[in-house]
């Protein structure tokens, strides 16, 4: 079998974790696979970066932070790839560049366009661990570029998509899938299969143990995906095709997002045009906006609130300044985002208005809504978050 396994922080977070992942990665040779293991930094490592540069600067340059942060996955795949030497394991660590990830120009958040896979099977050929430097690209330019946060992920998919892998291994510091954070909710189930979609959902919806973005690709691809545990030789979660699920609950799972803001624009000229201004120049700066809702004013003009990421309100809040289209602005980071997620859904009534009910009878606000046909999200103030994300859960039952 070739097996495309990811290693994520915590499992490489000290010397003695790499030597556990060597150790993974050995048997797994030893089995008669053919392996391209893909590496995070080790955890915190990615932050400390971040914050070494920000003692200088409060933006600095993209494409200086792009040249820093990909040394983190840089320093792992050296460490393992002479870990596994040292074994008497056959191993070679690769950078992003030298593993052919060719991505566009968008420095810190890189979309990848291709793999140029030669020289990742010319190494396999030679019978070879093929070890790849996580989270990192290289541009038209030949530049450095980075993919995102969480983006190893990305970088497993996509390279198990492009060398027709049998499975994708992510391997995190949870078992699998649960129908929510076990860090927020103990008594939360590992899910032991879920479709593309569900986990896309939840994925962009704030549950990280999978990268929104690799989850799509892996979708499109059709990488046979699964999340597992580096601590333990548990069974993880698969993420397949809806069709390959026999057992469809109404509700897989909650997820809360945290890195939320809310936008509130009121006295908004009420005259057509004046939403597209407003979320035209937003897009431009590829800022996301997502739950909206708008009402009538007193005086016949509108009030307009909506969601922004909040490691992006600093630049929506600028945005808007300068665009001056209301009355009154408010920006307010006080808030979460608390989801329900389930294909059932679209079959079955009433799911709605559970969560609401909910939410009354633990004397929680919503503020805003949002619904798709697998997800309802509610924004709500972020010292509930938590709260709200344990009594949905007890709801639905998914304890159980
Ligand atoms: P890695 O460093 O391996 O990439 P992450 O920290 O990105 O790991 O993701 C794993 C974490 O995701 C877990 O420790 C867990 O707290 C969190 N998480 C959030 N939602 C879920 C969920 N529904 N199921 C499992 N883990 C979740
Ligand atoms: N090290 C990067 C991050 O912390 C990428 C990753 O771990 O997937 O975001
Ligand atoms: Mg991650």
């Amino acid at each position: 079998m070739l097996v495309v396994q990811k290693y994520g922080g915590t499992s490489v977070g000290d010397l003695e974790r790499i030597e556990n992942v060597a150790k993974r990665v050995a048997k797994s040779k030893d089995e008669g696979n053919s392996i391209v293991v893909v590496v995070s930094a080790m955890s915190g490592e990615t932050n400390k970066l971040i914050s070494y540069a920000e003692h200088f600067s409060s933006n600095p340059p993209k494409r200086e932070m792009d040249i820093l942060l990909s040394s983190g996955e840089r320093v792992t795949s050296a460490l393992l790839s002479i870990a596994l030497n040292q074994m008497g394991y056959s191993a070679i660590a690769l950078t992003g560049r030298q593993a052919g990830m060719v991505t566009n120009s968008t420095h810190t958040s890189a979309r990848i366009e291709k793999i140029e896979t030669d020289n990742i099977q010319k190494e396999l050929d030679k019978n070879k661990i093929v070890i790849v430097a996580g989270f990192q690209g290289i541009s038209k330019e030949g530049n450095v570029t980075t993919l995102g946060r969480g983006g190893s992920d990305l970088s497993a998919v996509a390279i198990a998509g492009a060398l027709g892998a049998d499975l994708c291994e992510i391997y995190t510091d949870v078992d699998g899938v649960y129908t929510t954070d076990p860090r927020i909710e103990p008594k939360a189930k590992k899910i032991e299969k879920i479709s593309y979609d569900e986990m896309l959902e939840f994925a962009s919806l704030g549950a990280k143990v999978l990268q929104n973005r690799s989850v799509e690709l892996a979708k499109k691809l059709d990488v046979n995906l699964v999340t597992r545990s580096s601590f333990n030789n548990n069974s993880g979660t698969l993420i397949t095709k809806e069709e390959n699920i026999m057992e469809k609950p109404i509700v897989s799972g909650i997820a809360l997002d945290k890195n939320q803001a809310r936008i509130t624009l009121r006295g908004v000229v009420d005259e057509p045009g004046i939403a597209a201004s407003i979320f035209t120049n937003l897009a431009d700066e590829g800022i996301n906006v997502d739950m909206i809702i708008q009402n009538v004013g007193e005086d016949g003009s509108t009030n307009l609130g909506f969601t922004v990421p909040r490691d992006e309100l600093e630049r929506a809040k600028k945005i808007m300044l300068e665009l001056n289209p209301a009355k009154n602005l408010e920006f307010d980071s006080n808030i979460v985002k608390v989801s329900i997620v389930g294909v059932g859904m679209k079959s079955h009534s009433g799911v709605a208005s559970k969560a609401f009910e909910t939410m009354a009878k633990e004397n929680i606000n919503i503020e805003m809504i949002s619904t798709s046909e697998i997800k309802i999200s509610m924004a709500i103030e972020q010292k509930y978050g938590e709260l709200a994300v344990r009594a949905l859960h007890e709801a639905y039952e998914l304890d159980k």
